[in-house]
């Protein structure tokens, strides 16, 4: 069992509606120590895909990307939530429909910053029906960029998400993959 396992089974809180709360060290208060592990952790497992962004939607993403970029030395970019005007126009965007509010938002991310040719790697805190990947998807591949894999923190994999960008494609490895929580107990798959 890795570090995030461990601290999700001593920490984490299932709440109505297959939400995991996980504000003690990974969405709220940011246990630096554990996100260090979980760095290290995804550079073993995309090591070898010669990537050069790691791409990631504010906020909880950004940390976890960042303590992975510092392992393969590359920038990370956020995707910006809503409309932001100091973003300037020339701007790559995707809705996404929100798992955790309901309700769909528009990503953007400057064109300066993903470019023809990079190779992406999307770091992201949970996956659940796969949204937020795939808007960050689209705006990977209206870049001419290549999307080569998702690095997931949590990934729910009793909802859609995880087979829809397998489907799709998509290279997903997750750190802690959860095939159930029913009455609160959280089961990982082997
Ligand atoms: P998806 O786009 O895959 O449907 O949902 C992923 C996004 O929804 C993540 O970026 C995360 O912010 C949020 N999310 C989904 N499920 C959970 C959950 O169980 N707990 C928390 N804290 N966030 C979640």
């Amino acid at each position: 069992m890795n570090s995030l396992q461990k601290r999700i089974l001593t920490d984490g809180t299932v709440l109505p509606g297959n939400i995991l709360k996980v504000d003690s060290f990974l969405n709220h208060q940011i246990d630096t120590g554990l996100l260090r592990d979980m760095g290290a952790d995804f550079y073993e497992l995309f090591k070898d895909k010669n990537i050069n962004k790691i791409l990631t939607i504010e906020a909880s993403g950004i940390a976890i990307a960042c303590y992975t970029a510092e392992h393969f030395n590359v920038p990370v970019v956020f995707a910006k939530k809503g409309n932001h005007k100091n973003v300037g126009n020339d701007v790559y965007t995707a809705e996404v429909f929100s798992f955790t509010k309901g309700t769909s938002y528009d990503v953007t991310v400057s064109k300066r910053y993903i470019n023809k040719g990079d190779r992406v790697l999307v770091i992201d805190d949970f996956l659940a029906n796969g949204q937020a990947v795939l808007g960050l998807k689209k705006i990977i591949e209206d870049a001419g960029a290549e999307l080569c894999g998702a690095g997931i923190a949590i990934t729910k994999c009793f909802q859609k998400g995880e087979q829809m960008l397998i489907d799709a494609g998509i290279d997903v490895k997750s750190l802690a993959a959860i095939e159930s929580m029913e009455d609160c107990v959280i089961k990982f798959r082997e």
